[in-house]
């Protein structure tokens, strides 16, 4: 069966919904056992069933079992948000004197929390360039480094990792490779690349409506599953079930609306990179972008995700063209039905392996399902205020 057509049957079990099509959302906290035997029972297998709502409920139950089908992996736990399940797999995973690998190209929020509570913890950080092959990772693995942590592409910037050459060099050298495949939802599977864990921030395309957080951890094997759910469960954070069937709900539809998210997202990139106001845009689906040809052979597609580097220009011209915008809407987060963009220059990209030199201002880009045509239209006006206000002209 095709991926499109599994993500509407995973994680439904009509037995659980008396036959409606969707699970209930189950608000539970305490759950009532009939004997002091099964409530015995429940105390030694706290993670299975309904034990206590903290643990989980049918609801998340459900979205994790479909999270797990589409991400191709043995299980997943849902989490409070993205971040969250970023958080909780590296503080399951690591301890006091060990080492930790990350692409300087993370997102930024993983970066600091690794700089700062793993810091404190006695956790050391080494962060690599993205594009760098396994023989540069080999160099940087080191007898205490316990976990590689991919995004790719990477936030803000997009360049693309050579995953599976990066994921056997790490595991040459024991350690595990967890990646953060927001941007690759559906469109890259993991597990068939050797990845041992892979973390969605569900809020972005999962949830797909901009009004939900959410986050899932998934994972190659049973025991690195149990690893991590007793580290998350530990902490006590868990998703709210309203949050999971919302999650559940964007998943039925979510292969049609990246179908479009990515046309329309290719569409505006060929636009844009023709464009004289333009550097160069920073989509991997883009030809010609430096990691094409590693998305062209790893992923089956892409989204409506990219960044976009100006031409230098001063700030009234782009002030104009961002506070004008109809359409693409000032704001954080992606993967709602709604265009967006954000700068993404000065402070924006924090470096320490690498060095980001781009030719001018940054923009991040989220094509929404508005028609294309309304965002090439939006675009157009855009660059008509900026280049009316900036004293260069276009160069
Ligand atoms: C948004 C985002 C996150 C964090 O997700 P939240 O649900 O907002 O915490 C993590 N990784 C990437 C790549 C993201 O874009």
């Amino acid at each position: 069966m095709k991926k499109e057509t599994r993500i509407l049957d995973a994680g439904r079990r009509p037995v659980l919904s008396e036959g409606a099509v969707n699970p209930p959302v189950w608000r539970a906290s305490t759950v009532l056992h009939p004997t002091l035997a099964a409530l015995e029972h429940a105390i030694h297998t706290p993670f299975e069933g309904l034990r206590y709502g903290r643990f989980g409920t049918p609801t998340v139950y459900a979205l994790e079992e479909a999270i797990a089908e589409i991400e191709g992996g043995a299980r997943t736990i849902a989490t409070c948000s993205g971040l969250a399940a970023i958080t909780g797999t590296l503080t399951a995973l690591l301890q006091a004197g060990d080492h930790l690998l990350v692409t300087d190209a993370v997102y930024q929020p993983t970066r600091t929390f690794c700089d700062t509570v793993l810091a404190r913890l006695g956790i050391t950080t080494t962060y690599f360039d993205p594009v760098l092959g396994p023989e540069g990772l080999r160099a940087l693995l080191g007898p205490a480094t316990r976990l590689v942590f991919l995004e790719s592409p990477g936030s803000l910037t997009f360049e693309m990792s050579d995953i599976p050459a990066l994921t056997a060099a790490a595991h040459g050298a024991d350690a595990l490779v967890a990646i953060d495949n927001t941007w690759g939802v559906l469109s890259f599977q993991p597990f068939r690349h050797g990845v041992d864990i892979s973390i969605q921030a569900c809020t972005k395309y999962i949830v797909g409506h901009a009004d939900a957080m959410l986050g899932a951890v998934t994972v190659s094997d049973l025991d690195l599953w149990h690893r991590l759910k007793t580290g998350f469960a530990a902490f006590g954070a868990c998703p709210g079930s309203e949050e999971a069937a919302l999650g559940l709900r964007g998943l039925r539809t979510l292969a049609v609306r990246l179908a479009r998210h990515g046309e329309t997202a290719k569409r505006l990139t060929e636009w844009l990179a023709a464009r004289p106001e333009v550097a160069r845009v920073l989509y991997p689906a883009h030809p010609g972008d430096p990691g094409f040809d590693l998305w062209r052979r790893d992923f089956s597609g892409a989204c409506g995700l990219f960044g976009v580097i100006l031409k230098p220009v001063e700030r009234p011209g782009l002030e104009a063209m961002l506070n004008g915008f109809r359409h693409f809407k000032l704001g954080f987060s992606w993967g709602g039905f709604e265009s967006l963009v954000i700068p993404a220059w000065g402070g924006a990209v924090k470096r320490t392996a690498t060095r980001w030199t781009p030719e001018g201002p940054a923009l991040r880009f989220h094509a929404g399902l508005e028609a294309a045509d309304d965002l090439i239209a939006d675009l157009e006006d855009g660059f008509s205020r900026l280049s009316s206000l900036d004293i260069n002209g276009p160069a």
